[in-house]
């Protein structure tokens, strides 16, 4: 029998996974999407079209309207005439169209994961099981809450605001229109909202989904485009409300753009998540947290724990069952069912995660790639560990939005705490410990919206989410998400 060393977790087997991809017969995507306005599917003013492109194959998908300010006034108008009727109605029948969409995407929700996957890389395990009922479950959530808005809040008087602009990012396309549509609807509010660029064929879905389900028109309006058509959104004089997820860099922009406007922003930003594992942790568990922690969605998640602390003691064995670990995911076609992680969603964030590397390699950092094959054609990037990285180093303070997590260790609790606050960011943390005192004692004083103890990227409708510092402000889900979407007197 091989020698082992005791730390190692590597099968002795040569065996490998069969393909097992996802059947696609399902699927309806058209060639060619138009922006959807006043419940009708429009033309753009510009007549200007842009692809959208699978990220795993390189190959075009559909061809996308491109909105310019005029369709986003068209939009903007759309909403604002649907919101009297609107808000007006009977907030129990709010709560049952809200229910339809609920219900309508559970129904279709293959045909959404797989849209989800060939259009944004990740791996159909997720898109099936986490992202597409995730969404659904937050439709589900803030129907039940339109008619009790009273209780949410008692003995004060609760308006809406009237029309929400949303701006979203590519990493959770579906999921992340539902955490914006679903609480806007159910306070009274009418949206424009504005998928990312590389990601909009979801959202698209979800407009047609949202004509099935009968809703009035214009309460939702889509609409297409790149930074330009968002600027748009944030700078028309109509629009009440900016809620936005995506880069620290852009939601400064929105911040400056909105002052002095009256415009209420929820901005949901960068991070640069700690996860803390300490020596009394239950180790295996916390291995399998902190790969899913960083390589979960190829690591294109805001609060993924991209940095982790090691307490020095368990360092070695820690990094060894990381290395073993790592070399048991599989990495490539986001269709196939045995897939962890998936393509990179653009050529753009491919070339941005290398800078990394090449960074990485500069510093002199130690360093290990799991020995896997990626495919020729498509974005994809090996999962890699970073050890011994300096608290200065780019990749400890820096969001790289990829595969890739550095490591550093401590010895004190008092010192782990004073690294982890060491960052512009505050979105979410983890704590890996077997006592409940050491995570609540942390919990805290770790400057994060979010912390998980014994697990991480635990997301829940009823939860809230969002940060401090350079991670942005508001909070979305459970009942303080409502408090975004009303004028509370
Ligand atoms: P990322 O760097 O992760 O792509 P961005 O912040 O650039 O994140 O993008 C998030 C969303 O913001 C996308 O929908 C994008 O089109 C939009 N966006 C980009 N620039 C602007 C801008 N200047 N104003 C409003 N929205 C913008």
């Amino acid at each position: 029998m091989a020698k082992q060393n005791s730390f190692s977790l590597k099968f002795d087997t040569d065996w490998q996974y069969a393909p097992a991809p996802e059947s696609t017969d399902h699927v309806e995507i058209k060639d060619r999407y138009d922006l959807f306005i006043g419940g009708k599917f429009v033309k753009p003013s510009s007549n200007k079209y842009f692809k959208t492109i699978n990220p795993a194959t390189e190959e075009p998908i559909a061809e996308i309207a491109e909105a310019n300010e005029k369709d986003v006034d068209s939009a903007v108008k759309a909403a604002r005439k649907a919101f009297p009727k609107w808000s007006s109605l009977a907030a129990k029948e709010r709560g049952k169209y809200i229910y339809r969409i609920a219900r309508l995407i559970q129904e279709r929700a293959r045909e959404f994961s797989v849209i989800e996957s060939i259009d944004g890389g990740k791996p159909i395990r997720e898109s099936r099981d986490i992202d597409i009922p995730l969404a659904a479950a937050h439709f589900f959530y803030y129907a039940g809450w339109a008619d009790k808005l009273e209780y949410a809040f008692p003995n004060r008087k609760v308006e809406p605001l009237g029309v929400a602009g949303q701006i979203i990012p590519w990493n959770f396309p579906l999921l992340m229109a539902a955490w914006k549509i679903a609480p806007a609807l159910a306070c009274g509010n009418c949206v424009v909202l504005k998928p990312a660029e590389t990601t909009s064929l979801t959202a698209l879905k979800l407009a047609e989904l949202i004509q099935d389900a009968g809703l009035p028109e214009g309460v939702v309006n889509i609409v297409t485009g790149a930074g330009k058509t968002g600027a748009a959104i944030v700078n028309h004089k109509d629009v009440d409300k900016i809620a936005f997820t995506g880069s620290t860099e852009v939601g400064k922009m929105i911040q400056k753009a909105v002052a002095g406007t009256g415009k209420k922003t929820t901005l949901e930003l960068g991070g640069k998540a700690a996860n803390i594992i300490f020596e009394d942790a239950p180790i295996d568990q916390a291995v399998e947290g902190i790969i899913n922690g960083i390589f979960f969605n190829q690591g294109h998640v805001c609060c993924a724990g991209s940095r982790l602390f090691i307490q020095e003691s368990i360092k070695e064995e820690v990094e060894q069952k990381l290395k073993a670990r790592l070399e048991t995911l599989i990495v490539g076609d986001p269709l196939d069912k045995n897939t962890d992680v998936g393509a990179i969603n653009s050529k753009e964030q491919l070339d941005s995660i290398e800078k990394y590397l090449k960074i990485g390699k500069a510093e002199g950092l130690e360093s290990f790639q799991a020995n896997v094959t990626v495919p020729k054609k498509g974005y994809f990037c090996k999962p890699t560990l970073f050890f011994n990285v300096a608290q200065s180093s780019r990749l400890a303070q820096e969001e790289i939005f990829g595969p890739i997590l550095a490591i550093q260790s401590f010895r004190t609790v008092d010192e782990v705490i004073e690294k982890a606050n060491n960052t512009p960011y505050g979105l979410s943390a983890g704590v890996w410990s077997d006592k409940g005192s050491k995570a609540f004692n942390l919990s805290s004083q770790l400057k994060a919206g979010v912390i998980w103890a014994n697990t991480f990227n635990k997301f829940d409708p009823t939860s809230p989410f969002g940060g401090y510092k350079e991670s942005g402000h508001g909070r979305e889900g459970g009942m303080h998400g409502l408090e975004a979407y009303l004028k509370i007197s």
